[in-house]
C-alpha cells in the first residue's frame, strides 16, 4: 500500500516545534507504520528533491526534529514491540520510554536508560544518544543498543549488529555506501557526550548512527538490551544550608571507592528549589509537589540498588539537615515527578514570557567538565549569571558533572545576554576538556558549539561523512552543520 503524505494545514501545527519552542515550517506531513513505507517515503523525496525531517516524539529540546520545510517524516505511530528473547527486546522507533517500560514490566529485567521525559521515543533516544540520571552506573542510550536497521537517506534499509558490522580501521561499507572514517577527532573520553559523530577505528558502525541526529539516516527498528532487574532500590533525597556542603557530599559519594557506587546522583540548587516552591504554591497542576521547608538551600538526589551503604547514612546525618528516602520504583517515581517538574515549569515560564516578547526563548545548557572541574564550573555559573542579573535555575546530572543551567530571560536584552554568556562558558568547558553537549545534542539550535568542540578540520571529517550517506544534504537539513549541509 502506497504512503499516504498529507499537506499541511493549521492542524498540524504541534508538528511545527519541540519543547525548544523553535517554530519551523513544512509542506507535507507523512506517519509511517512500517520499515517499507519510510522507504518508499525516502524514495519519493529523493526524486521530488524535497527536504525530509524525522520526528519521535517532539521533547528535544535543540530544534532537531523542527522542519525547514520539505516533508516531515513523524514516525510516532511506528511502535511495534517484538517478544522480550533473553535479554534482548527488538521495538520500533515510535515506541516511547513509558510504553517500553510497561512491556518490559514483570518480565524481571528492565532498560537502563532513564530520561526524565518518558514521552520521548527509542528513536529520538538513540538519534541524541540520549541518557538520564541513572547514566551515573548505566552510561548513556549507546550501551544499551544491540542492532539497528537504519534507511539510508536515497531509501535503502541496512540492519547493523554491534560485533558484526564493523569498520576495518577506518574503512567502512555499508549497503551502497563507503568510504573512510574521520580518524582524527577531538575526544573526551572522560566525560559524557552527545556532541557530533561517533567515530574510531574499527568502530561497530552501529555507533555511527547512535548520536547522529538523524542526519545519516532514519532509524526504523532497534534491538536494545535489558538488565536483570535489582531486587530493591532505595531513593534518598537530602537537602543541605549550602551548595558548598552539597558539592563535597557529591565527591564523598563518587570518592568511597570501598562503597557501592550509587545509581544516580542529581541536584537542586536553591533557585530551583524556590521555583518549585511558587509552582505549588500558586499553580493547581504542580499542587501534589512534596512540601519544602524554608531552611531547605540546595539538594541532592541519589539512589541505591542495594541496601543504602551505613556509611552513606551516617555521613547524611553529619551532613545534610534533612533527608526523604523512598522505597521502591512506586515511591521513586514520584520524587521523579519533583525532578520533572523543574524543565515543565521553567518551560510553562517561558511560555508565558513568549506570549508578550515571541522571539524569547529558555536558555538550558547541557555541558559536561571532567570530575576535577565540577567546583571550578559550579563557580563559573554562579558568578557569571550574578554578574549578568539573568533569572535562572541549575539542577542535573550532577555525578557527572553534568548540570543543566536554565536562563530565564525577561527581555531581549537578557536573552542575548545569556547567549553571550554562554558562549563564554561553552569556551571554558571546552578548554577543560568537557562537552558542549552531553546529551541533549547540537540539533538546530547549537550549531556554533560544534565548531568550538571539534574546530574546523573536525567539522569538516564530520560532513565528509554527512556527504557520503546525504550528497545533497536533504535529510534533517540544518541539524548538527547549519544551513549549507
Ligand atoms: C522535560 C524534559 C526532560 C528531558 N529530560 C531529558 C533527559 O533526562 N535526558 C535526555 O537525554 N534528554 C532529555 N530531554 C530531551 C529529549 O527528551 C531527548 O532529546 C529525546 O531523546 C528526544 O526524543 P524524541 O522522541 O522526543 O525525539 P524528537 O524530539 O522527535 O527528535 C530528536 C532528534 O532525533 C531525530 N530522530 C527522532 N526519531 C528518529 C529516528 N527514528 N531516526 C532518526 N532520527 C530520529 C530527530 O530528527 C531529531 O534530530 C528532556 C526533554 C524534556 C522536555
Amino acid at each position: 500500500m502506497a504512503i499516504e503524505i498529507l499537506d499541511v494545514g493549521a492542524e498540524q501545527a504541534d508538528y511545527l516545534h519541540d519543547e525548544s519552542r523553535r517554530e519551523g515550517h513544512a509542506d507535507q506531513i507523512a506517519f509511517p507504520r512500517t520499515t517499507e513505507e519510510v522507504c518508499e517515503a525516502l524514495r519519493m523525496a529523493a526524486e521530488n528533491g524535497w527536504p525530509v525531517t524525522v520526528q519521535g516524539g517532539r521533547t528535544g529540546i535543540t530544534g532537531g526534529c523542527v522542519p525547514e520545510g520539505g516533508l516531515i517524516l513523524n514516525l510516532s505511530r511506528m511502535a511495534a514491540f517484538g517478544q522480550i528473547a533473553g535479554d534482548r527486546l527488538t521495538v520500533q522507533p515510535g515506541a516511547t520510554l513509558a510504553e517500553i517500560r510497561n512491556a518490559t514490566e514483570g518480565s524481571g529485567r528492565f532498560f537502563p536508560s532513564d530520561l526524565t521525559e518518558t514521552s520521548a521515543t527509542i528513536g529520538g533516544m538513540v538519534a541524541n544518544n540520549a541518557s538520564g540520571a541513572r547514566s551515573f552506573k548505566y552510561g548513556a542510550v549507546r550501551n544499551w543498543v544491540h542492532a539497528l536497521e537504519v534507511v539510508l537517506p536515497h531509501g535503502e534499509p541496512v540492519r547493523l549488529e554491534r560485533g558484526v558490522h564493523r569498520a576495518c580501521g577506518n574503512v567502512f561499507n555499508l549497503g551502497s555506501v563507503s568510504g573512510n572514517l574521520c580518524a582524527h577527532l577531538r575526544k573526551c573520553a572522560q566525560v559524557k557526550n552527545a556532541a557530533g559523530y561517533f567515530m574510531e577505528p574499527d568502530m561497530d558502525l552501529v555507533d555511527l548512527f547512535i548520536g547522529a541526529e538523524g542526519t545519516l539516516g532514519v532509524v526504523t527498528e532497534i534491538e536494545i538490551m535489558l538488565l536483570p532487574k535489582p531486587g530493591q532500590m532505595n531513593g534518598l533525597t537530602a537537602f543541605f544550608d549550602a551548595e558548598e556542603r552539597a558539592l563535597e557530599f557529591v565527591r564523598f559519594l563518587r570518592g568511597a571507592g570501598r562503597l557501592p557506587r550509587p545509581v544516580a546522583i542529581e541536584f537542586f540548587d536553591s533557585r530551583a528549589l524556590a521555583l518549585l516552591r511558587k509552582m505549588r504554591a500558586e499553580h493547581p497542576a504542580f499542587g501534589d509537589l512534596p512540601a519544602l521547608a524554608p531552611e531547605f538551600d540546595t539538594a541532592l538526589y541519589f539512589e541505591f540498588d542495594c541496601e543504602v551503604p551505613d556509611a552513606v547514612a551516617e555521613e547524611i546525618d553529619r551532613r545534610a539537615i534533612d533527608c526523604w528516602l523512598s522505597e521502591g520504583e512506586k515511591e521513586i517515581g514520584i520524587l521523579k515527578n519533583f525532578r520533572h517538574a523543574i524543565p515543565e515549569s521553567v518551560n510553562l515560564i517561558i511560555g508565558e514570557r513568549k506570549r508578550a516578547i515571541p522571539g524569547l526563548t529558555k536558555l538550558g545548557t547541557d555541558m559536561a567538565v571532567p570530575d576535577d572541574r565540577l567546583e571550578a564550573v559550579m563557580r563559573m555559573y554562579h558568578e557569571g549569571l550574578a554578574q549578568a542579573g539573568l533569572e535562572y535555575v541549575i539542577f542535573g546530572h550532577i555525578g557527572n558533572n553534568h548540570v543543566h543551567v536554565n536562563i530565564l530571560p525577561r527581555s531581549l536584552a537578557e536573552h542575548d545576554r545569556g547567549q553571550a554568556l554562554y558562549l563564554d562558558w561553552a569556551k571554558q568547558v571546552v578548554a577543560w576538556n568537557g562537552s558542549v553537549s552531553a546529551e541533549h545534542g547540537i540539533g538546530k539550535n547549537k550549531t556554533a558549539f560544534l565548531a568550538l568542540m571539534y574546530g574546523a578540520e573536525g567539522v569538516a571529517g564530520m560532513r565528509a561523512i554527512k556527504r557520503l550517506f546525504d550528497p545533497a544534504g536533504r535529510l534533517n537539513p540544518g541539524n548538527l552543520f547549519g544551513n549549507g549541509n
